[in-house]
């Protein structure tokens, strides 16, 4: 791996390397492939249960806040407890768009890989610019597998050719099947972002 292709940052190799390891994991050669977070979901034994099959066990109160009142306030959830056969269920807020689902379950496969353990039931709670909102969590656990999960769907070499080409973030996360916002947070990360308004916010 040359220098070249790794972020400036010290925490940016750090979250990149691993990243890099989870896209060879799912089988992906080149730097530019997108990367589909449910196939991925399968190697890490999590099973994505689609909303529809959770709903009928749910009360009326609780659909209303995780759909409507509360829609906005969490992303995913993952079950603390192991199905028998081994396997976590998540699921994801199905009032997301299918860019900011990846975004999550990418979340809540790096905590698996990363060995994370969570204590209960563990609530992803992020707004469109992957912030979190929930007061309650451990700050150095959720960075870490949020940005090993962005930098696994956006890698920093193919972002930098990108940018260096004077591609648009929204271009780009069309490439990826991301959300704009989850790629201006990866060009500001890398340091890239001052490349990005020369070649390309200035050309707008
Ligand atoms: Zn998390």
């Amino acid at each position: 791996m040359k220098t070249s292709e790794l972020p400036p940052t010290r925490k940016g190799r750090h979250f990149e390397i691993r990243a890099i390891g989870l896209r060879d994991f799912a089988g992906l050669t080149r730097d530019d492939e997108r990367l589909n977070p449910f196939e991925l979901a399968q190697y890490a034994k999590l099973l994505v249960a689609p909303f529809e099959k959770i709903e009928p066990f749910l009360s009326e109160e609780t659909k209303q806040q995780l759909l409507k009142d509360g829609r906005d306030a969490w992303s995913g959830g993952a079950c603390s407890q192991t199905l028998p056969d081994g396997s976590k269920l998540i699921i994801l807020n199905p009032t997301h768009g299918e860019n900011r689902q990846n975004a999550t379950l990418m979340e809540e496969i790096c905590h698996v890989f990363m060995g994370h353990k969570p204590s209960r039931l563990s609530v992803e709670n992020r707004n469109k610019q992957g912030k979190i909102i929930a007061r309650d969590y451990n700050q150095d656990i959720e960075e870490e597998a949020y940005s090993i999960g962005a930098a696994a769907l956006v890698p920093y070499s193919s972002l930098k050719r990108f940018v260096e080409q004077g591609k648009t973030s929204r271009e780009i996360a069309r490439h990826f099947n991301v959300s704009r916002e989850l790629v201006d947070y990866r060009i500001k990360v890398s340091r890239l972002w001052e490349t990005y308004k020369k070649n390309v916010l200035s050309g707008e």
